[in-house]
């Protein structure tokens, strides 16, 4: 799509008149450039997609649709994703992440309607897209001294990476899914969701030792794993088994449990993990004379950037171009 295009489209997508824009662009192209922002500035490779001044976001706990500045809503995001004191670099990694994504949605909200959870707004506050956070409402949950130091902090992070996207074949990388931590090797897409994304591929995730969830123990009888299992995924049917039935059959890429059969019934590790609330698909098991203990490593779906190893990486002396191109593979940052 050609810039004048995009433009025109991002500002439909912005609330503002299609014909104003298409008047606009073609007479005064200098003013917008000063609105949005000189494009051609800091090219590294292919044209820069400029986002929205705003975008929509639906407020869960209001019920309502309020319009943001875009790049406030990011610093929002980066506060209500990422801890204020993990490393500035892993910070601005987190924002061309978040801002990536959410660009994402909007551009593609404008091709195939807002989502059913949210049909008034192509984006919402909760982990059904992003965690937002409001300042007001950062500043009551954490505290005005936060405000001084950690939003600060993530603020810098933000304004530093303004307008920075990930791009692959000089496109907007529209996946830049991300996790807590992956437990030491991230997952190829297609293990843990339907399609196979290229810029979303097994790599190491080597500076993880700060991670929290690591090695946790979830232990449930027999009994109990039959039934949780039967009651949550009646098409299948473990029957009676004894805990030499238990079997891991197959792993991903990433050390994830692919295929785990149990009695008659193969499930995969994400079902497992999301009918037993594990922590993560990365698990072992060990099985005692009542019970099955299952150890999980890593927190999340273990897709995209770990922000455990963004931070190890960020402390030991990695950029936030660095980070992201490591854990999405191929893609460009600018
Ligand atoms: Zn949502």
């Amino acid at each position: 799509m050609k810039r004048r295009e995009k433009l025109i489209k991002l500002l439909r997508l912005s609330g503002l008149c299609g014909g104003f824009a298409l008047f606009a662009l073609l007479l005064l192209p200098g003013a917008l450039l000063i609105f949005f922002g000189d494009s051609n500035s800091s090219v590294e490779n292919g044209e820069r997609i400029i986002p929205p001044k705003s975008i929509h976001v639906y407020r869960t706990a209001l019920g309502t649709v309020e319009e943001i500045d875009f790049e406030e809503y990011v610093k929002g995001v980066v506060a209500g994703e990422m801890p204020s004191n993990f490393a500035e670099e892993a910070l601005k990694a987190q924002a061309v992440a978040a801002r990536t994504y959410s660009l994402s949605k909007v551009i593609r909200s404008g091709d195939g309607g807002y989502p059913a959870a949210h049909p008034n707004a192509p984006l919402c506050d909760g982990t059904h897209c992003q965690v937002y956070r409001s300042p007001s409402e950062l500043e009551s949950l954490k505290g005005s001294a936060w405000m001084k130091d950690g939003y600060k902090k993530i603020t810098e992070a933000v304004e530093d990476t303004a307008g920075v996207l990930m791009y692959y074949n000089g496109e907007l990388a529209y996946q830049a899914l991300f996790h807590s931590s992956s437990g030491g090797k991230t997952e190829n897409s297609e293990d843990v969701f339907v399609s196979a994304v290229p810029y979303l591929r097994s790599v190491e995730s080597n500076y993880e030792d700060a991670a929290t969830h690591k090695n946790e123990k979830t232990s449930l009888t027999y009994t109990a794993l039959a039934e949780t299992l039967n009651k949550k995924y009646p098409d299948r049917y473990t029957g009676n088994f004894t805990p030499s039935a238990i079997k891991i059959r197959d792993r991903t890429d990433g050390g994830r449990v692919n295929i785990i059969q149990i009695g008659n019934a193969t499930y995969s590790g994400s079902e497992i993990r999301e009918a037993l609330g594990l922590k993560s698909a990365n698990f072992s098991i060990s099985k005692e004379p009542y019970n099955i203990v299952f150890t999980t490593n890593g927190y999340g779906h273990g897709v995209g950037m770990s922000q455990y190893g963004a931070n190890g990486m960020a402390e030991a002396g990695f950029d936030y171009k660095e980070i992201l191109k490591h854990y999405y593979t191929g893609v460009s940052v600018y």
